[in-house]
């Protein structure tokens, strides 16, 4: 292997920046124009097209990947003295929502190959208050859907960040109940802040419907069926996820790229090693995480993350296991020990990918890499 560069980045690599270009601006500038601010045409044919892209009957706009995971749960029915079994290794707001219904987050723990939440520790939850069961498609590999789905209660996905994945040649957003996507600025639809729920159940898709905004009607008098929610996708954010589904294509074969050098890269490096990619599905590639055994690599996590930070290089944790934060601690002080969950917590670390950078910005993530490596491993 030849000598990795010695140098530093002059300038900080950001973790993921979004990739937002000349189109997206002239559609924002004519969305403003058109006089549509808030949900108009722009928000009907990101649903349209966004149905039509994962191959679901309805999409719904929303204001962001949260609000779909709570209206999905909401229109299910799901409330107090129910049980919403999900996987801790996710963003608090998977489980936040459960929360907000009035009824339980259980966690299940994960496997420790992908870390998606086992189906076999869903199975041992599972009971009599069951009302969902709420997976998470961790870094865009799916979760293993099929024995998730034969278990009875509905399955509800959290497919922040599987856009393009695929579970066994069958596209998400088309299988379960429903499915919930993110248009945060980091993801791999980004509008700044959004969301989508598909679905093919038309009974679903009116109750969301009627609880993300309530509509005013025509004449003199109005009414509402249910106390709904506001969350309801502006026509300005919408302009700009079209703009980005036009260019999901030319995005992945970049990222593609990126995670091919990394793969190789890692390869040589005693004691970090990518989530596992089962060849079976299709993987969004929305991060690119390694696990840090602190052992092999000589140093901790935390450690190689203050070092490629010095080297200039951003990182990323997804995700500290959410039975651990304080808010989760303090309120379920009974949660049993999550093994699997709580040592990938510590162990790690998402590397810089995105569109936005260039092959050039992924080598020297690389190089930054090796570097640390050699110096914590001593050059194994
Ligand atoms: C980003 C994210 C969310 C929340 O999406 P927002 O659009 O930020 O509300 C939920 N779950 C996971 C796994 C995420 O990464």
């Amino acid at each position: 292997m030849a000598a990795p560069p010695s140098t530093r980045r002059e300038t900080f690599l950001s973790f993921q920046p979004p990739a937002i270009g000349e189109q997206e601006v002239a559609a924002v500038a004519d969305t403003l124009r058109s006089g549509w601010l808030t949900t108009g045409p722009r928000a009907a044919e990101l649903e349209r097209r966004f149905a039509e892209y994962v191959g679901a009957r309805h999409a719904l706009a929303v204001t962001s990947g949260t609000a779909a995971l709570h209206l999905a749960l909401v229109a299910l029915g799901v409330g107090p003295g129910d049980e919403v079994i999900t996987t801790p290794i996710t963003w608090p707001a998977t489980a936040n929502v459960v929360v907000h219904t009035g009824a339980r987050p259980v966690f299940a723990d994960v496997r420790d190959s992908d870390l998606n939440i086992d189906p076999d520790e869903v199975a041992r939850l599972v009971g009599r208050r069951t009302k969902a069961i709420l997976p998470v498609h961790l870094a865009g590999q799916p979760a293993d859907l099929d024995p998730l789905l034969e278990l009875g209660p509905p399955v509800v996905e959290d497919a922040a960040h599987a856009v393009e994945a695929a579970y066994r040649g069958r596209k998400i957003g088309a299988i379960s109940e429903a499915t919930c996507f993110s248009l945060y600025a980091t993801k791999n639809v980004a509008a700044g802040e959004g969301g989508l729920i598909t679905t093919n159940s038309d009974a679903l898709a009116r109750a969301v419907d009627d609880h993300r905004i309530m509509r005013r009607g025509s004449g003199s008098r109005y009414d509402i069926a249910v106390p709904g929610y506001k969350a309801n996708l502006s026509d300005v954010l919408a302009s700009i996820a079209l703009c980005q589904l036009d260019k999901l294509e030319r995005h992945r074969d970049i990222r593609l790229r990126h995670v091919a050098a990394y793969d190789a890269a890692v390869a040589e490096l005693d004691g970090i090693e990518p989530l596992a990619r089962d060849p079976r599905d299709t993987h969004a590639l929305h991060l690119y995480v390694v696990r840090i055994d602190p052992e092999r690599a000589g140093a901790t996590r935390d450690e190689y993350q203050r070092a490629l930070a010095e080297e200039m290089i951003g990182t990323s944790i997804h995700f500290l296991p959410v039975h651990e934060l304080t808010a989760y601690r303090e309120r379920y002080p009974e949660q049993p020990p999550l093994p699997v969950a709580e040592r990938a917590g510590r162990e790690v670390l998402s590397l810089p990918l995105s569109p936005a950078h260039t092959d050039a910005d992924v080598a020297d993530a690389i190089a930054a890499l090796r570097r640390v490596h050699d110096r914590f491993a001593g050059g194994s």
